[in-house]
Formats: C-alpha cells, sequence, structure tokens
C-alpha cells in the first residue's frame, strides 16, 4: 500500500538516546532544556533570531492572531488547510476570501485591495504547497492600509524568499512541525517574528500569561510543548537535508513521467527554490481527477485532494461564497505520493497507472 504521505521517523536509537535524559532530568514539559535546545537549533538552521515552540500549528495561528490583536475582518485564502480560516473564526474574526491566482495557488495579491473594508486588520495568506506568496506586493499594500500579515508557512520549513527564510516575512509567522509535515516533532509548531516584544506576548500567552511566580501579565492558554515532542524535533533536525534531497529525488523522477500529463503543475516563486513538501499536479478536468483515484486506489495507491473543498463554499459556520478559480481548482488538484520511504520505482508506477488512466478517459 502507498499512502499520500508518511511520517518520518529516525532511527529509534537517535530517539531513546533523548529519552533516557528525559528519565534522568524527571522534566517532562514546560519550556524544558530539550525545548530551548530545539528553539535553539532551529533559530541556527533557519538563521532567524526569534522564534517559539509551540503545541502545534493551529494554536500558533491562534496565538498570532491574539498577540496582534486583530479585530474585525482577516482577508485569507479560501485554497488551505481548515486551520487557517477556523483559527481566525475561534479567535472571534471574520475571514473575507480573496480567490487565488491560477498559477501558483496562492492568494492573488491583485484582488487584496478590493476586499479590503474599513473593518479590514489584516492579511493572513498561506505559502501554499511552500510556494511563496507575493510577498513584496502583500507588504506594499498592507503599508499602504496599516494592516498586519500573517503568514501561514505550515508547509514552508527551510523555504528560503531573497535569501533569507520565507518566516522571517510578514508581522509574524507560523510553521507545523505535525507528523505529517516535511519536518516534525510529532505535534508541534513554531512562531517566528522579527519583533522581540511581540515574541515576548506570545511567549507569555504561550504559559497561561504568566509573567513571573503568581504573576500575570496576559490573558493566555496552555500552548507550551513536550520535551517528548522536542526530542523528536531534535532528532529529526539531523535528517532534513537528507529528507529534502529525497523529496527532490522523487519529485524529479515524477516530472519525468509526467511530462505529458493532462494538466499543470503549479509555478513555483522565482524568489525561491521548492522544498519538495508536496506534489501537486491540477488535473485537465474533474473527472480525469476522478479516475485517477480510482486507478490508483484499486491498485493500493492513495492521493488527497488536497485542498478540496474551497473554504469559501464548505464550512458550515460560514457564509458559502463563490470564488470561480478557487473552485475551479479545487475540484481539479491532486496530492501525489511523497515521503521519504517511497521509491523511485513506486514513483514511476504510479506515473504509468495516471498516464494509462488520461489514456483511457473518453475526453
Ligand atoms: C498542517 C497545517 C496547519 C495546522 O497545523 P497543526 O500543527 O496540524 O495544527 C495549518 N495550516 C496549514 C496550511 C497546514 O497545512
Amino acid at each position: 500500500m502507498i499512502q499520500v504521505t508518511k511520517p518520518f521517523l529516525p532511527p529509534v536509537e537517535d530517539y531513546k538516546k533523548y529519552i533516557d535524559k528525559i528519565w534522568q532530568r524527571q522534566w517532562l514539559t514546560n519550556m524544558g532544556p530539550l525545548s530551548s535546545e530545539l528553539e535553539m537549533q532551529l533559530k541556527e538552521f533557519l538563521n532567524l533570531d526569534h522564534l517559539i515552540f509551540v503545541t502545534n500549528g493551529t494554536v500558533a495561528l491562534q496565538l498570532a492572531i491574539r498577540a496582534l490583536d486583530l479585530k474585525g475582518e482577516i482577508i485569507t485564502t479560501p485554497f488551505s488547510f481548515v486551520a487557517t480560516t477556523s483559527s481566525i473564526v475561534w479567535e472571534g474574526c471574520t475571514p473575507v476570501f480573496v480567490d487565488i491566482d491560477k498559477n501558483s495557488l496562492n492568494i492573488d495579491a491583485d484582488k487584496i485591495e478590493a476586499a479590503i473594508t474599513e473593518n479590514t486588520s489584516a492579511i493572513l495568506a498561506t505559502h501554499v504547497y511552500g510556494n511563496p506568496c507575493e510577498i513584496d506586493k502583500i507588504e506594499e499594500i498592507a503599508k499602504k492600509h496599516n494592516l498586519k500579515i500573517i503568514y501561514d508557512a505550515a508547509h514552508a520549513f527551510a523555504v528560503q524568499y531573497k535569501g533569507k527564510s520565507v518566516f522571517e516575512y510578514g508581522d509574524i509567522s507560523i510553521c507545523s512541525l505535525h507528523a505529517t509535515k516535511l519536518y516534525h516533532s510529532t505535534e508541534g509548531g513554531l512562531i517566528i517574528t522579527k519583533d522581540p516584544s511581540l515574541l515576548k506576548k506570545a511567549a507569555l500567552m504561550r504559559n497561561f500569561g504568566i509573567s513571573d511566580f503568581n504573576k500575570f501579565a496576559e490573558l493566555g492558554i496552555n500552548g507550551k510543548n513536550s520535551e517528548f515532542h522536542a526530542a523528536m524535533g531534535l532528532v529529526n533536525l539531523k535528517y532534513v537535508d537528507d529528507i529534502i534531497a529525497k523529496r527532490r529525488e522523487l519529485s524529479l523522477q515524477y516530472n519525468i513521467g509526467l511530462k505529458n500529463v493532462k494538466g499543470y503543475f503549479p509555478t513555483w516563486n522565482t524568489n525561491s527554490d521548492p522544498n519538495f513538501a508536496y506534489y501537486p499536479i491540477v488535473l485537465q478536468t474533474e473527472q480525469l481527477l476522478l479516475n485517477v483515484m480510482e486507478e490508483l486506489g484499486k491498485n493500493q495507491i492513495f492521493t488527497r485532494r488536497y485542498f478540496y473543498p474551497s473554504l469559501a463554499s464548505a464550512l458550515p459556520y460560514l457564509e458559502p461564497k463563490d470564488l470561480p478559480i478557487t473552485d475551479d481548482i479545487s475540484k481539479r488538484v491532486l496530492c501525489l505520493p511523497l515521503y521519504y520511504d517511497l521509491t523511485i520505482e513506486e514513483v514511476n508506477l504510479i506515473t504509468r497507472l495516471i498516464l494509462r488512466t488520461q489514456n483511457n478517459t473518453q475526453w
């Protein structure tokens, strides 16, 4: 069986070494030494000044919205994982969806200004599949209208934009370190900002708002993470370069096999290089997508309609909104299996099955 993704597991001996130390110290959670070590090593790896390790990417989004004290409307993308939108609603704000660009599959920066009202406080954009948004245009718009920017960079671990970590952009960027992501700590998230006072605020909020023994400086929640998760993050960090190299090799093999596929691939931002977190294709029709899924499924190969349906029409707690490009793309986009243990032979099998299905599909 081939799943769409499979979490990376390091050699268990590597992990056990850290676990033995946890047993010796008997410090299990609450910003312990491994969590601090992970934060330090990530800053070094990503060349960043400020970040904190939190429970998961969703809590990171919620803390980002809170730390920036956002109110009213937040302009966002309908083509993302549900947590991007649900965090906005959870924090009592209103998501305002802007359609995506059909080539990058990111929010269309040229359509943002038309969605701004006097109630808009921020733009929350996702770097979809790790592909950076039109960061310069978004910054210009935010500056002109005095809006904050949050980037949902859950897919963008290790991505650079103009020679710097993509996490440096926006008032806050968040990342998810969930088991299914390119780099993970089982569960986990990161909050990244260039502003030390904002980071301090988010760090207080992560720990119930407790500033000192018996002192409360902020409204807070439990956004901490444990030493066990930090240990997984520390071990996996040693393998990230390997993981990306392997995914790159598999992706290039897909490219060769799918040269004549009836569909197209999202275009990557020219100021950046891919991290190979996903392998998406936009097929020519939804029928072809369904046929491909069926054929692969018969062979125990599982793909994922990521992201389908459009968040602007699928959520029972929001008024549905039609956005022509998102509605069209989300029906036709498919993510193919891509993970560290996948083999070139398996990629070849998948591409052969896709081409066979395409030849058997009525046009
Ligand atoms: C995974 C993901 C999240 C949520 O992260 P968790 O760590 O699972 O809470 C948010 N946004 C996007 C785009 C994601 O892919």
